[in-house]
């Protein structure tokens, strides 16, 4: 059994929940390219969602190829 693929992280602030799969992760860079100020792999956690605003960050999450980043609105 692999249990890294199942493996999830969440971050959350107020409004959003961000969650991550690192097993399902392909490094494609495409989030840290392109915000760096919440995903940031030197870091840890590596992501800090005060970095950008909820808008940006859900745009940068659509934009991850493999939806090991994902995101869930808090009041829903
Ligand atoms: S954009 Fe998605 S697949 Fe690419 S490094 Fe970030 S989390 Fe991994």
């Amino acid at each position: 059994m692999d249990n890294k693929k199942e493996l999830k992280k969440t971050y959350s602030n107020d409004e959003i929940t961000v969650v991550w799969q690192p097993g399902m992760c392909i490094h494609s860079k495409k989030c840290w390219k392109g915000l760096i100020e919440v995903f940031d792999p030197r870091e840890k956690p590596w992501i800090k969602l005060d970095g950008a605003t909820n808008e940006q960050i859900k745009h940068q999450i659509d934009q991850c190829p493999s939806k090991a980043l994902s995101y869930q609105l808090n009041n829903m």
